[in-house]
């Protein structure tokens, strides 16, 4: 078996799994970060909240109703957020970028590289452009909110 068909694989897995059972989901009490998202080619929402401690994410979660690549994705980046300073949140949002759309993201120059960690299998998306946007709508909703942005990201 190809590595290319390996992560194909491990791509649905993972989608379908935190897709069916979305990690963090919900309202979160003290929240003192928040933010919306709109993804009107697909019809994916999403409300995002977070629970700063100084520096860092104490607690994430998210609510929205969308497409099982943006649930999956929200899913998987509260897991990714939690205990993660904002500059390594930042550094994050970068590398997904790039893992999404194979493209070096020059706007991320600067920050550091951390372990993506599961992320990596959303390189499944670069050969679906559309899906490149229900995949990232939870990062641009996640800069925004700690940006202290309350109108809606959107992911044009
Ligand atoms: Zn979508």
């Amino acid at each position: 078996m190809s590595s290319d068909s390996n992560l194909r694989e491990l791509y649905q897995e993972v989608i379908l799994d935190h897709s069916k059972r979305p990690r963090n989901f919900g309202r979160l009490q003290g929240a003192t970060h928040h933010a919306d998202g709109d993804n009107p080619l697909c019809g994916d929402r999403i409300h995002l909240e977070l629970e700063m401690a100084g520096d860092r994410v104490k607690d994430v979660r998210f609510e929205g109703q969308g497409c099982a690549i943006s649930t999956a994705s929200a899913s998987l980046m509260t897991e990714a957020l939690k205990g993660r300073t904002r500059e390594e949140a930042e550094a994050l949002f970068h590398q997904m970028h790039e893992t999404c759309t194979g493209q070096p993201d020059t706007n991320g120059a600067g920050h550091g590289k951390v372990d993506i960690g599961k992320l990596a299998v959303f390189e499944g998306v670069r050969q679906y452009p559309l899906r490149v946007k229900c995949a990232t709508l939870a990062w641009h909703t996640l800069r925004n909110a700690l940006a202290g942005k309350h109108e809606p990201a959107h992911t044009e």
